[in-house]
Parts: structure tokens; C-alpha cells; sequence
């Protein structure tokens, strides 16, 4: 049985307890398109969709603030 869990932008999402590896893969993915390629936060969102990760636009947005990657380590809040 699938269990879902409301998120803090008030959205389902399936319960899931990430491993530290898949955080990890989950904000170099995060970093890759919006420091890499410049997408937005909401197209790094839908990017990370495609990658079967479910992500909402808050913690997307979160993981750029808390992670830095080369590209953006430089860059001011
Ligand atoms: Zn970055």
C-alpha cells in the first residue's frame, strides 16, 4: 500500500525516507540544471521529474540555498 504524505506546499507526495547517496544525486542533479543549464527553479523541478524524483518548488529552492556546487559557491545569496 502506497503511503502519501502531505508536503509543506500542501501537496501529496508519496512518503519516502531518501538516503543520504540519493540526497546527494538528488542536489547535483538539482545544481546540474539550475547552475548548469540555467533553468529555473520550476523547470529544475519538472527536470527532476524526469528523473523519477519528486521534488516541490520550496525544497528545490532549498537546496540551492543550503548546497553550493562550483558553479554557483562564488555567488551571492
Ligand atoms: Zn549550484
Amino acid at each position: 500500500m502506497a503511503v502519501v504524505i502531505r508536503g509543506r506546499d500542501g501537496k501529496l507526495y508519496p512518503a519516502q525516507q531518501r538516503s543520504d547517496a540519493e540526497l546527494d544525486r538528488i542536489v547535483t542533479l538539482t545544481h546540474q540544471a539550475r547552475c548548469g543549464l540555467g533553468l529555473s527553479v520550476r523547470a529544475t523541478v519538472d527536470r527532476l521529474a524526469k528523473y523519477g524524483i519528486r521534488r516541490s518548488v520550496g525544497a528545490v529552492a532549498r537546496d540551492l540555498k543550503l548546497y553550493r556546487c562550483a558553479r554557483c559557491k562564488d555567488r551571492a545569496l
